[in-house]
């Protein structure tokens, strides 16, 4: 029968987490019209929510570290391999869907056309980066020259030269900006946009590491056999110090909104930039309720709503802090618990997913350059558009998944077509709204992925019964 109060305890959590959102709002609210209270509330109302930020952030790095390895190590390279290039192959095609829909969206609907770009205001002049130079950074980042350096880098937050504004919009997260690793640098070049940097950890320089390492250990058989122990224990602690911490999120989450709704003084830009913003959120919706779901209809044949609705505590995460990195340990949470994926899966893939693999952050990079674009009247030739379409897809991978990532690498596909990249500042007022969609679908993709590419790889992880004990414990 239907039993109510065992469906409410199981989802006790998420059920706390939806509430904290209203609550937070009308705690915002309040708070916000009583003079004196409201100017202490901009300091200290966040506080508690700040808290949850640093809890999740803390467990990235033994989570991912110790995902990657064991998940890597637990297949034959050659299988290991097979899922790797899968995996690619649906992220790289998701993304390209998601700027595709977002190029016919946005001339269709042609939000530029509505406003004029005065009444928005451009601020600051931010440096431009050529495309070559962002290459070279991810490329460099992929290989940390020290490893320990790569888990907590120093670098100067240069992002005010960049985007002037973006300082005021988000002080907790800094940017993936870092220094450049050469150490005779030219100081004129002293800090990058793309690199996936989280808070100083170099993570995609730790995933490629990880991956080449985790393979290693697979291959060493019983020699490796210790390791290989000693990180699946490390990530089954981290796994459950994740439990703990979600435990507090419906609290963190009810301040953090709390805060960001007594943050925001102008209102008004929304109804400005209203149709840009449809846009960009009808382009999300569309790729997150048909085109993520019919891929995995065709593929998994069963049912990918009721897979969303397994994801329901991390997308609204993701909603709340607009950071996949920072999602990442309920994302595993979600997609192996509640979607029961195999592990051997999400171990590897969902760290990737959630460094690399970007649709809603490609999907709006391509809408906004195109939005510029009309803005300015700047008539843009095919040729243009498919330069944008490139550009947002290698922006989206050069994102780190932390907030506004996506808004200062589309510095490089302005750039591209030759728009101005200061006006980049025209669409920060609402970056901090639709960020978190963004986010929200850059998550979803990730976790359809894993059930997408788990489907397709059935055959070789079925062959290979793993003799990792955490692997897939419940089957
Ligand atoms: N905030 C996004 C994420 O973490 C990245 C972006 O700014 O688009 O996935």
């Amino acid at each position: 029968g239907w039993d109510l109060r065992g469906l409410l305890r199981k989802n006790q959590l998420l059920i706390a987490t939806i509430l904290s959102v209203p609550l937070g709002i009308g705690l915002g609210i309040a708070v916000r019209d009583y003079g004196d209270l409201s100017q202490l509330g901009k300091f200290y109302l966040g506080f508690p929510g700040e808290i949850l930020m640093r809890m999740l952030k803390l467990i990235i790095l033994p989570l991912i570290v110790s995902s990657i390895i064991t998940g890597v190590a637990s297949l034959e390279s050659e299988v290991s391999g097979r899922i790797g290039l899968r995996a690619i192959v649906y992220y790289f095609t998701t993304t390209v869907i998601a700027v595709v829909l977002g190029i016919i969206l946005v001339i269709a609907i042609k939000p530029g056309g509505s406003v004029n770009a005065g009444d928005i205001g451009r601020f600051g002049t931010p440096q431009n980066m050529s495309m070559v130079d962002a290459m070279l950074d991810l490329i460099r980042n992929m290989f940390p020259e020290n490893l320990v350096q790569a888990c907590f880098q120093q670098y100067k937050t240069k992002r005010e030269e960049i985007v002037p504004t973006l300082g005021v919009m988000n002080t907790t997260t800094v940017l993936s900006l870092s220094p450049t690793t050469s150490p005779q640098g030219d100081s004129s070049r002293d800090y990058q946009i793309t690199g996936s940097y989280l808070d100083g950890i170099n993570i995609l320089g730790l995933i490629v590491f990880c991956l080449v390492f985790g393979s290693v250990i697979g291959k060493m058989g019983e020699r490796g056999r210790p390791l290989l122990d000693f990180f699946d224990t490390l990530n089954e602690a981290t796994m459950r110090v994740v439990q703990i911490i979600m435990c507090y999120m419906p609290i963190g989450i009810l301040f953090l909104i709390a805060a960001k709704i007594i943050s925001v003084d102008d209102w008004s830009i929304f109804t400005k930039l209203g149709l840009y913003m449809v846009t960009v959120l009808s382009g999300l919706a569309i790729h997150a309720l048909l085109v993520l779901p019919l891929l995995y209809l065709v593929v998994v044949r069963k049912n990918p709503y009721a897979f969303a609705w397994g994801m329901a505590q991390a997308l609204l995460t993701a909603l709340m802090i607009s950071s996949s990195s920072a999602t990442l340990p309920v994302t595993f949470q979600c997609v192996e618990e509640n979607n029961r994926v195999d592990k051997r899966i999400t171990r590897f893939m969902l760290p990737v997913g959630a460094t690399i693999n970007m649709d809603g952050t490609a999907l709006y990079e391509a809408v906004a350059a195109i939005f510029i674009a009309q803005l300015n009247n700047y008539p843009l030739a095919i040729g243009q558009i498919i330069t944008i379409s490139i550009t947002a897809t290698a922006a989206s991978i050069g994102a780190a998944g932390v907030p506004n990532a996506g808004l200062v690498t589309m510095v490089i596909v302005l750039t591209a077509v030759g728009l101005p990249a200061n006006d980049v500042t025209l669409i920060i007022a609402v970056d901090w709204l639709l960020d978190r969609f963004r986010t929200v679908i850059n998550v979803l993709g990730d976790a359809y992925g894993a059930g997408i590419v788990e489907k397709l790889s059935k055959a070789e992880l079925v062959r290979r019964t793993s003799s990792l004990s955490a692997a897939d414990p419940e089957h």
